[in-house]
């Protein structure tokens, strides 16, 4: 009999479980499934895919040390597997369990019941500390720390071969990805999740707290480790594990140097939220498209305002610093959790653009797009969740409050090189102001007070409603 490891949205050989228990077994096939429908979705692009190519090259690399390569078959799951299971006495099928898109997740639907009429099990085992099925949510963050507490999984010894051919990686082209255009991208696979992981407890950690909101300083103090755990280059058991063992280890050996356990402690408070909000799309698979809150349903869907739109994406509002931001965050892929609400609520609350009209603008964009993250903190930002408290960012007062003498702004924004920095957070202000940088597509106080006024006012009226009390209910713990 035959098993398969069918690797998803975990491309590592370490802390493993579906590949250690499948080869406990026998002859294996480890296989990888590049789905050129998924890659068809409007939520993806060529950024994400690259990535994505170099961890399979990194994964196949490490398996082939351990005695069997990865077979990577391109198609649709469904036939993949009817060809895999006509061929082979496949036994079981091993996969993490996956909470990622709608697509995937209805993909996975479908796959349940072709492996039950061909009655193989499909044992897909928790990962990252989501709960599938989860009763209460009051007791999340007990099984959370529970399941970080175990050690992670060292990769099996060895595998056994199996005869069985690789279709070879297809570019993004002849899939017909949509293309971003961007100069700078980290490089996908596990090795370069480890190093950037060392690197982050041993040398870039110590300012963590203090560099987290700073778009010049948070590049190199935040771990950098979002699209390594979104692809599973490296999984969350593994990074609490070696962090509490760097803390044991620095207590041991009472060296003074480099430990800021404040940096730590916000570090890994983090790491958590990352699983608290994939449990929400785990648990409600439609806030991909759907408000949160149906009180909010109307808000803003008939109000979409293209030039704005526009502006935005291009990083053209006239805000020297939103347009920094953007522009950093179109080129680079990555921009600190800060600058990605400010960006959000100033699209939302000052330009009131629908966040469904928005999000896969964004999604694309972001090299580490996390589905559970992306959808619930478009939500928060836009206010749609009628649980969390409004946020409403004032793009200037974080202009001079998070890069002062305006590097950051002059970094991205070349048509203000020249301006002086008294001007440089409001260049309309300067009697030098220039037709070459736009001037503010909107006025900043009074669209901030009208977003306001509308979601206090809503917010106000859902408050005791029982949509909002089986929110609270099913999403906070
Ligand atoms: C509108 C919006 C969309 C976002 N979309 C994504 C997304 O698609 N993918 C994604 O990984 N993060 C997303 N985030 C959260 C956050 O901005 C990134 O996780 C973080 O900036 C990644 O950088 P880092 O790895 O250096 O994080 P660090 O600060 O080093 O944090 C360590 C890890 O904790 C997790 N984390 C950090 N901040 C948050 C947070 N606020 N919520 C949940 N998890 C967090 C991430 O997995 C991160 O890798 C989004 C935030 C906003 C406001």
């Amino acid at each position: 009999m035959v098993e398969v490891v069918w690797f998803k949205r975990d491309l590592r050989i370490h802390d493993h479980e579906p590949l250690i228990e499948a080869s406990k077994r026998g002859d294996i096939i480890l296989l990888y499934i590049v789905e050129p429908e998924l890659w068809k979705q409007p939520d993806v692009s060529d950024r994400q895919y690259h990535f994505l190519t170099e961890a399979l090259l990194d994964l196949n690399q490490s398996l082939k040390k351990l005695g069997q390569e990865l077979i990577i078959k391109v198609g649709n799951a469904d036939d993949i597997f009817i060809n895999l299971l006509n061929e082979f006495a496949i036994k079981n099928i091993w996969s993490h369990q996956e909470t990622w898109n709608y697509w995937t997740y209805q993909r996975d639907i479908k796959l349940r019941k072709l492996f039950k009429s061909f009655n193989v099990n499909w044992i897909e085992i928790p990962t990252n500390g989501v709960v599938r099925n989860l009763s209460q949510r009051k007791d999340w963050a007990r099984l959370f720390y529970q399941e970080m507490k175990r050690s992670p999984f060292n990769p099996p010894t060895k595998l056994s071969k199996i005869n069985l051919k690789s279709d070879k990686i297809p570019s993004s082209e002849s899939l017909g990805i949509e293309k971003i255009v961007y100069t700078d991208r980290q490089k996908g696979g596990e090795n370069e999740a480890m190093n950037l992981l060392d690197s982050f407890l041993h040398e870039r950690s110590y300012n963590y707290s203090k560099n987290i909101s700073s778009p010049l300083y948070s590049v190199d103090s935040c771990s950098r480790l979002s699209t390594y755990l979104a692809f599973g280059n490296i999984s969350l058991k593994q990074i609490f594990y070696q962090t509490n063992s760097y803390i044991d280890q620095h207590k041991k050996n009472k060296s003074s140097t480099s430990l800021n356990l404040r940096s730590i402690n916000a570090f890994k408070s983090r790491l958590r939220w990352r699983s608290h909000f994939i449990q929400k799309l785990e648990d409600q698979p439609d806030i991909e498209y759907k408000n949160l809150h149906s009180g909010y349903d109307g808000l803003r869907e008939n109000d979409f305002n293209e030039v704005f739109y526009q502006a935005w994406c291009a990083g053209e509002t006239g805000f020297p610093f939103v347009d920094a931001c953007m522009r950093s965050l179109v080129d680079t892929g990555w921009i600190n959790f800060r600058m990605r609400a400010m960006l959000v609520s100033f699209a939302a609350n000052n330009l009131w653009l629908d966040w469904k009209k928005f999000s896969h603008f964004l999604s694309k964009i972001f090299t580490d797009y996390e589905p559970g993250i992306h959808y619930s903190q478009l939500q928060m930002q836009s206010g749609t969740t009628g649980i969390n408290t409004i946020r409403i960012y004032n793009p200037i007062k974080q202009s001079y409050d998070q890069d002062k003498d305006g590097i950051f702004i002059k970094r991205w924004v070349n048509e203000l090189n020249d301006y002086p920095n008294e001007f440089i957070h409001e260049p309309w202000k300067s009697p030098l102001f220039r037709s070459d940088y736009t001037a503010p597509i909107i006025d900043e106080v009074e669209t901030r007070k009208m977003a306001a006024s509308k979601l206090y006012s809503l917010k106000a009226k859902i408050r005791n409603s029982d949509v909002t009390k089986k929110i609270l209910q099913m999403h906070v713990s």
